[in-house]
């Protein structure tokens, strides 16, 4: 939905009554921000990282495959539309590209991420770095990329993951489960990414 929309002098020329509706608890929301802030901290949106600005972000790449008519002959094409959608504690810019006869996009850095990236530094000039507010019942642990449980001494393929403190996994059964889990601290996330693969159970189709 939409709340108002501006022409480029900045004239409302659209404009809807909205009302507020919570879908998701701060929790999963706060799990969701933390998932979509590594897509540009280290997975296929790092061009659109705003650290340069000390400002956090997140956001995610798309992309589409289509047909176009190829000499009368409906010819299936990838990559006619790319997307990234992204968000900063400020504003969030949704980019699109494609053309209107539905070519291919052929590229050879995905271009997204940083098309948005040029739109929302200049957006943000002056503002002050701010953090997200995030819930105070998620945490940030370790878990074996293996069983999909919370990593122990044993579990070697880990990755770190956010839970709800009230549905936190069991320790993992694959790698002995009689030990204690690991419990994370923040500077163990950099060199254990979150796995976007493992989490959705498949590879993802974009590019870096
Ligand atoms: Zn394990």
């Amino acid at each position: 939905t939409y709340t108002h929309v501006t022409d480029s002098e900045g004239n409302t020329i659209l404009e809807k009554d909205t009302k507020q509706v919570r879908v998701v608890s701060e929790q999963t929301a706060t799990i969701l921000n933390k998932m979509l802030q590594t897509v540009v901290t280290q997975g296929t949106g790092a061009a659109a990282n705003l650290s340069a600005i000390g400002m956090p972000a997140g956001g995610k790449t798309g992309s589409s495959t289509g047909t176009k008519l190829v000499n009368g002959v409906l010819t299936p094409v990838d990559n006619n539309n790319l997307w990234f959608v992204g968000y900063t504690p400020y504003y969030i810019t949704g980019v699109w590209m494609g053309y209107d006869d539905n070519s291919e996009i052929y590229y050879s850095v995905y271009p997204t991420p940083k098309l948005w990236k040029n739109i929302m530094l200049p957006l943000h000039e002056g503002l002050e770095p701010k953090q997200f507010e995030e819930n105070e019942h998620v945490i940030e642990m370790t878990y074996c990329k293996d069983s999909g449980e919370i990593a122990v001494a044993g579990c070697t393929n880990t990755a770190v993951g956010w839970y709800k403190d009230t549905v936190v996994p069991s320790n993992c059964t694959l790698h002995g489960s009689t030990q204690s889990s690991r419990y994370d601290d923040e500077d163990e996330e950099e060199d254990d990414p979150f796995d976007w693969g493992s989490f959705f159970g498949r590879d993802d189709e974009e590019e870096e």
